[in-house]
């Protein structure tokens, strides 16, 4: 995109070389004319040859000023140039932010400038999302490792009995198997940029996968006294083209945030429904909800609300971006309604098989 703008302009500056050498021809023409002019003057009659040459000295003179008007700006546009290639041997990482301002002699580069610094743009704000994201990553991942620090000292320094060389290693693990998912949902996102994970698509029931979802949800939320139902609404069974097991990774997220974020005794309802093209998921739980502001953040890497933060049994604010990346990867849509202590609805779309 780029390179073609630079070539555009290299085009353009030929071009009004090429006008250039074209009006000097004019000029050579138009003096011999004059010239020429002169002569019928002397030969011929003294009225004609007058008249043609005032012709003649108009062309010249509107000629020279053509040419001196060009000169003017491809020397103009030359120095914005030079600018402009300075700027760009000096742009770093860290120098993204700064724009190029060109002189306004040169109007005509203006869409070249105007591409240029929209590029710098959208690098400056991939830069600052990898950075974001690498400060977010060590966080995550020195939060529980401080613990297993932690409470391994206390055990070496003050532990006596078995049992408490015990519970630290249970605490211990339980922070292991923290890191462990965040490590492991960190791999399954980078690798989904960088197109290291192919799809897997087969013709898959939806209907089946809900079923065995409903029955995981349904035993993880007797745990937690919350009711979980499944509402087949569709009359037939529904079949999607897809990834099976990213497909599962995707529901069991956003079930597995239903049933995390809704106190004991609420409700998660599964329910299934399609449309002429489409099927239509629907998680809907009676939970903490979503404050609005938050809402169109929550599918960003590590974004987790406050009401979120403050809870022991917090994930690794990584579930939705995968959730994302799966339903982007399937063709489909996501949409969140929620409120704050009623609960939230996510609905997913997907492309019937
Ligand atoms: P986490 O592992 O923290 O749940 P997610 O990426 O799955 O991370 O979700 C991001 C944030 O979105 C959560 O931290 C939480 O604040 C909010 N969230 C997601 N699902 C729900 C839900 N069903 N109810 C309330 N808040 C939710």
């Amino acid at each position: 995109m780029f390179s073609k703008k630079i070539d555009a302009w290299l085009n353009s500056i030929n071009a009004l070389r090429c006008v250039f050498i074209g009006a000097l021809a004019v000029a050579l023409a138009a003096g011999a004319a004059l010239s020429d002019s002169l002569c019928t003057m002397v030969h011929t009659s003294i009225t004609a040859g007058i008249s043609s040459f005032v012709l003649a000295l108009t062309l010249i003179l509107l000629l020279l000023l053509a040419v001196f008007y060009l000169a003017k700006k491809i020397s103009a546009c030359t120095l914005v140039m030079t600018d402009f290639i300075a700027h760009c041997d000096q742009t770093d990482v860290d120098t993204l932010n700064q724009p190029f301002v060109p002189e306004p002699a040169c109007r005509e580069l203006d869409t070249l400038f105007n591409a240029h610094n929209k590029m710098l743009t959208r690098l400056h704000e991939s830069t600052s999302r990898i950075r974001q994201f690498s400060g977010d990553a060590s966080h995550e991942l020195r939060t529980p490792l401080t613990i297993v620090r932690g409470e391994t000292e206390v055990a070496l320094r003050w532990g006596k009995t078995a049992e408490d060389y015990r519970n630290t290693l249970i605490s211990n693990m339980e922070e292991i198997e923290r890191m462990g998912r965040i490590i492991e949902d960190l791999l399954t996102l980078a690798k989904s940029e960088s197109g290291e994970l192919p799809l897997s698509i087969t013709t898959l029931s939806l209907s089946d996968l809900l079923q065995e979802m409903y029955i995981q949800a349904r035993n993880l939320g007797a745990k937690k006294n919350i009711e979980v139902h499944l509402q087949h609404e569709a009359d037939r069974e529904i079949w999607l083209k897809g990834d099976d097991l990213r497909l599962r990774q995707m529901f069991w997220n956003l079930i597995s945030n239903a049933l995390r974020y809704t106190p004991e005794h609420g409700h998660v309802h599964i329910k299934l429904e399609c449309n002429a093209a489409n099927a239509i998921v629907s998680i809907c739980d009676t939970g903490i909800g979503i404050e609005p502001e938050h809402i169109e953040h929550i599918f960003e890497r590590f974004y987790r609300t406050d009401a979120a933060r403050n809870r022991t049994d917090g994930g690794t604010g990584l579930g939705l971006a995968i959730v994302k990346w799966v339903v982007d990867a399937h063709h489909g849509t996501i949409e969140v309604v929620s409120e704050v202590n009623s609960g939230s609805t996510f609905t997913v779309t997907l492309p019937m098989a």
